[in-house]
């Protein structure tokens, strides 16, 4: 999606046309034109007609069809689209634009639905739509004077309404028929796994659509294989996040203000830059009186001419600064977070401040449940079946205060936990000793701790359940 220009509303959803629209539009026009002269005899073939082609190509008249033709089409498109928005209206899921673009039409909505049923018949309306077309057309055609241009014009829309509802049924999540798939898939499954199943079935179809479109150089079907790869990789990503944080509050995850590192107002720039360098933060919370007064950075300071300057002088004063509350959802944090450009949001309750979250809290809580569940994969896969344990955020706060309790633990991983998953001991060693962790965290104390105590045993207690991994 590149620029797209909002041309109206449509049941007060923002109607929009994207810039690649207009581009391929012409290219559109100029294709069905073109094919006039071959698909008449298709036609009085397969439907039985005896429409004459000779008048329906002469001059510019394939051109003038051709374009009344394209218009049409993604007429039809936008209607498919409308389908989908109704399915999704009728749930009460809130539809924020539909735009038309180089590839048909998007209806997005504000949330996906996370209930197969629901997400199923929203996929199912929007080709439901074009087979209505479909039957409207053979009502037409019924119904409507025998006239050449008229026939075939109604003939053409209803194949093509039948090629766009096949196409957008292909298993290729996240086509229609892809969302479709991982509904059915998530009536006995996690969503996660549904749509990773999905996904997976979308990218195989991806890839036969790309050797297809290369092999008759088909530039559409391969920009609709880029597509669908990308977006099937992309919506896998946005599910994974989804799915991590469902349910966890900012207070999970953030740094409480009793282990933060703060400065009071009145204290010198130059005694803060000592207090930086001390500390190694880039950040700081502003306390007056226990009370949240504002945020400074290295930035703040940087850009400061004063003499004899304080920290009140400079810093961002709380009213302007973004915060989110103990109890916001962890993926409202993460838009808020993008929003804010401050790269870390303090948690502030009645006034007062009860922790902070970065971005780099959040990366990392996500890497962590990452490799939670691909252990709980493994594991169901090697070992006798078990339950499930709890995941790190269904335990309370201090069931998990190992992690923060926990000393230093050595730098170099023992031998045997890492031999079976080179991945993971890739991934272990780089969440331990990447030597640019003490710059994310600033804001905080002791990033040290957060870092090693987070894998420490408290917090993982099936990793005890190998001997290998009894390391402290
Ligand atoms: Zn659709």
């Amino acid at each position: 999606m590149f620029k797209s220009y909002q041309v109206g509303t449509i049941y007060g959803i923002p109607f929009k046309l994207d810039i690649t629209f207009l581009l391929i539009l012409p290219v559109f026009a100029g294709l069905l034109g073109a094919q006039i002269g071959a698909v008449v005899p298709v036609f009085n073939t397969t439907f039985g007609t005896e429409i004459d082609p000779a008048p329906l190509t002469a001059g510019v008249r394939p051109w003038l069809i051709g374009f009344v033709a394209a218009v049409t089409l993604f007429g039809c498109v936008a209607l498919h689209e409308l389908g989908h928005a109704a399915a999704a209206m009728y749930y009460d899921i809130e539809v924020e634009s539909i735009t038309l673009w180089l590839l048909g039409g998007l209806a997005k909505p504000a949330e996906m639905p996370r209930d197969w049923v629901q997400e199923f018949w929203i996929a199912v309306a929007g080709p439901a739509v074009n087979v209505v077309i479909v039957a409207g057309c053979g009502l037409a055609l019924v119904v409507l004077p025998g006239v050449d241009l008229v026939v075939f014009f109604l003939l053409y829309l209803a194949v093509l309404n039948v090629a766009l509802a096949v196409f957008n049924m292909l298993p290729a999540f996240p086509l229609d028929g892809g969302r479709v798939l991982r509904a059915l898939l998530a009536r006995n499954r996690s969503y996660l796994e549904a749509t990773q199943l999905a996904a997976a079935v979308g990218k195989g179809f991806a890839f036969l659509l790309g050797i297809v479109g290369l092999l008759s150089l088909d530039f559409i079907l391969l920009a609709i294989a880029l597509f669908v790869y990308i977006a099937a990789t992309s919506e896998t990503r946005q599910m994974m996040l989804d799915a991590a944080f469902d349910g966890v509050s900012v207070e999970e995850i953030m740094t409480p203000a009793a282990e933060l590192d703060t400065v009071s107002p009145d204290l010198a720039l130059e005694a803060f830059l000592d207090v930086m360098l001390a500390d190694r933060h880039a950040g700081y919370p502003v306390l007056e009186n226990g009370e949240f007064v504002g945020i400074v950075t290295l930035s703040d300071v940087r850009s400061s001419e004063l003499e004899d300057a304080t920290v009140a002088d400079v810093m961002t004063p709380a009213a302007a600064v973004r915060t989110v509350g103990p109890r916001t959802a962890v993926m409202d944090a993460f838009g808020a977070l993008n929003d804010s450009g401050i790269g870390r949001l303090p948690v502030v309750d009645d006034g007062e401040l009860c922790g902070l979250v970065t971005r780099t809290d959040l990366m990392r809580a996500f890497k962590i449940v990452s490799e939670q569940r691909r252990f709980e994969r493994e594991r169901s896969v090697t070992r006798r079946p078990r339950e499930r344990e709890p995941q790190y955020w269904e335990r309370r706060p201090d069931e998990r205060s190992g992690r923060r309790s926990g000393g230093q633990q050595p730098v170099e991983q023992p031998r045997g936990r890492d031999d079976s998953d080179p991945e993971a001991a890739e991934q272990r060693r780089d969440g331990r000793t990447r030597p640019d962790h003490r710059d994310d965290d600033d804001g905080r104390t002791g990033s040290d701790h957060r870092d090693d105590g987070g894998r420490g045993p408290a917090e993982w207690p099936e990793w005890r359940a190998d001997p290998g991994e009894d390391s402290n």
